[in-house]
């Protein structure tokens, strides 16, 4: 069989570095699910019925970025320092099998009349091709007996220390104003909610932690410059 993908997530995330590595670690992180022109708008209508009761969704999607890169049986958790290797399947790594992913992700809002759904915490690059949906149901996905063993176990790197730059903090409304009406909206105050809890999960290689430097990422049509100096950030400015 071939898989037809239903629609594209569109995120703030225009590149990989820098997007959270799971669902919720940045609650602000927008996304907007649009449903492909391959069926007609009242067949997406007919299947989203009944979603707004719930809060969250899994969502199947390709790492459409992984593919050309391949897939092993072994890869480095970015947990692990970058260091240590881990079967793949005892990970979440984008380099998989048929490169599915699935996130657990939070729904803001059914949107009926466009369609499209919207989502908070992605964990997703902009463009995901997404495969299905399906509802968290918290009597059967939160299993009583889980434990936290394993290469897990052990507590993830604590968050940077974030501070602002006059100068970056000043642009913020700026930014904010200047999103394309096709990627998620932020207010002033969302946005800057967003880049402080992006920069503090200290989006660097791990082997990197602890450091002197100066990164980028880009966010919505902007870039985020970050100067690092251990474990305290500093927002340089947003261009
Ligand atoms: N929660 C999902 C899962 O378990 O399948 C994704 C986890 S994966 C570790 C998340 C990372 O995948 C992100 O931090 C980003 O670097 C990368 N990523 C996100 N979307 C991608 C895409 N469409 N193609 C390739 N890599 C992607």
């Amino acid at each position: 069989m071939e898989i037809e993908t239903i629609g594209t997530l569109r995120t703030c995330f225009p590149e990989k570095f820098g997007i959270p590595r799971q669902p919720g670690l940045a609650p602000l992180a927008r996304g907007i699910l649009r449903f492909s022109a391959a069926q007609p708008a009242a067949v997406w209508r007919d299947a989203m019925r009944g979603l707004e009761g719930f809060s969250h969704l899994w969502v199947t999607f390709v790492f459409h970025a992984a593919v050309t890169e391949g897939w092993k049986g072994l890869v480095r958790p970015p947990r692990l320092g970058g260091k240590e290797k881990m079967g793949v399947w005892a990970t979440r790594s984008p380099h998989r099998p048929n490169f599915l992913g699935l996130s657990l992700l939070e729904l803001e809002a059914v949107d009926f009349d466009e369609p499209a759904l919207r989502f908070r915490g992605v964990d997703l690059l902009d463009g995901t091709p997404v495969v299905d949906l399906r509802p968290y149901h918290p009597d059967h996905d939160l299993p009583r007996s889980a434990t936290r063993d394993g290469w897990i176990a052990q507590a993830p790197a604590p968050a940077a220390a974030v501070e602002w730059s006059a100068a970056a903090r000043q642009r913020i409304p700026e930014m904010a104003a200047r999103t394309p009406a096709e990627l998620p909206a932020y207010t002033a105050d969302e946005l800057r909610g967003l880049v402080e809890s992006l920069v503090a999960l200290d989006p660097r290689p791990a082997h990197q932690r602890g450091e002197v430097g100066d990164w980028a990422m880009r966010l919505l049509a902007f870039d985020v410059k970050i100067r690092m100096e251990g474990t305290r950030a500093t927002i340089v400015a947003l261009e």
